[in-house]
């Protein structure tokens, strides 16, 4: 897998160079051992720092005593915010800076991390311990701060080392929300082509492809294979996934619409918070993503004349981000109308491809089959299996908003942008 990333980035086919700076992963039995031999080959062991949470502090010993450096433990669940990217800084600045970090856990220590370790210049390396996420390669840091969920230039790991027998035994959950987080790649990749037929938007059809074979080999995993033996197929798919974010140079092929869904209900603007994990809330995302554009495939054939300027007007805004408003305008008009990704369609965008559009809709799958797909594994498949409002206003409300939450073209978006242009 790592091979095919490797060739991308050597000399792609498409012309475009692609940065990839993740240059070793081991996913195998003994990753561990190999984590601390390069360690010990590279830095100066002694002062490396691993970061942990209480979950997978067992695992965070078994790296720092022979390497016989510092451990740093964020107490409770730690969620990649303000608070605990404050409280690791604050422990960086305070001590010896470390030679290099090792991330040892799951998503959000890898955001608290990476985002520490580029805030302070240093090096890090990620060592997931659930097959949770694909973040843990990007070199883009998640974070929700001060309640608004914004992604940060970042570091991304120089390299990933994931020992099976450690994240093969993490809870059944967390594997199920990695298949969550890899169906989403299913509405990522078709808003991916929908902004390039519409926009010349940049689509490698390298990364493009790499990342299909990613989604195909988990959606075959979680189809046919027994639960025990899923997080390993499921494991090389995210890192596939944030290899993929790597060579692209954005999270363009592994966020569309769906994880747009994800984070508005993660900003909490329409519903209480929930302990949802992020993959299952792209799963059902995904669900309810699908319904939405098949539903709305007619637009396709509509022309397009936004009032963009009325789109992302307070009166369309407040009602529903309330004191997020400001927020929300800035991102999707940073410097005026003309910054929106919706000022890049032209009058016939839409009408001019739409004989292409039905297709790639129609040949989208149906909801259900991600359904069965995401419940086989245990994964929730319903707003209130997440905690979420059930009923059509919350589900509305979510379709219509959440493509707020970034300035990205997405189908949904357009879909928005219908609704509210008047
Ligand atoms: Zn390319
Ligand atoms: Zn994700």
């Amino acid at each position: 897998m790592l091979k095919r990333a490797i060739a991308i980035a050597e000399r792609c086919p498409c012309g475009r160079k692609h940065p990839l700076s993740t240059s070793v992963i081991e996913c195998r039995d003994g990753a561990t051992e190999l984590l601390i031999r390069y360690i010990s080959g590279r830095y100066d062991p002694a002062r490396a720092l691993v970061v942990c949470d209480e979950n997978t502090a067992q695992y965070a010993e078994r790296i720092a005593s022979p390497l016989g450096c510092r451990m740093f433990t964020l107490s409770g669940s730690a969620h990649a915010n303000e608070i605990y990217t404050g409280i690791l800084s604050d422990h960086i600045k305070n001590t010896d800076i470390p030679s290099v970090m090792i991330a040892c856990g799951s998503g959000s220590i890898h955001d608290i991390t990476r985002f520490c370790a580029h805030e302070n210049s240093v090096s890090f390396v990620s060592y997931p311990t659930a097959a949770s996420v694909d973040g843990f390669v990007s070199g883009v840091a998640a974070m929700t701060m001060h309640g608004q969920k914004l992604t940060y230039p970042s570091t991304s790991p120089e390299a990933l080392f994931a020992e099976p027998s450690v994240f093969c035994g993490a809870p059944e959950r967390l594997t199920a929300s990695g298949v969550g987080d890899m169906i989403g790649k299913i509405t990522a990749l078709f808003d991916w082509r929908v902004s390039n037929i519409l926009t010349g938007e940049e689509l490698c059809p390298e990364i493009y492809d790499l990342m299909k074979s990613a989604l195909s080999s988990v959606i075959d995993a979680s189809r046919s294979m027994p639960k025990d033996r899923l997080a390993i197929p499921v494991m090389e798919g995210l890192i596939l996934s944030g290899l993929a974010m790597q060579l692209s140079g954005n999270s363009r092929p592994a966020s569309g619409s769906e994880h747009h869904m994800s984070h508005f209900w993660e900003m909490h603007v329409a519903n209480a918070p929930t302990d949802a994990l992020h993959g299952e809330k792209v799963g059902v995302g995904t669900v309810l993503m699908l319904s939405h554009i098949k539903a709305t495939a007619d637009i396709v054939s509509q022309e397009i004349d936004f009032d963009i300027g009325r789109i992302f007007s307070r009166d369309v805004v407040f009602p529903v981000y309330g004191t997020l408003t400001d927020g929300i305008i800035g991102e999707n008009i940073p410097n005026g109308i003309t910054s929106s990704a919706l000022a890049k369609l032209g009058k016939r965008s839409l009408s001019s491809n739409a004989e292409k559009l039905r297709s790639m809709i129609s040949s989208l799958p149906d909801a259900g089959f991600v359904k069965d797909a995401i419940e086989r594994v245990g994964a929730p498949v319903t707003l209130p299996m997440l905690s979420l409002p059930d009923g059509e206003e919350f589900v509305s409300t979510s379709l219509y908003y959440s493509p707020y939450v970034r300035n990205r073209l997405t189908f949904a978006k357009i879909i928005s942008a219908f609704r509210f242009e008047r």
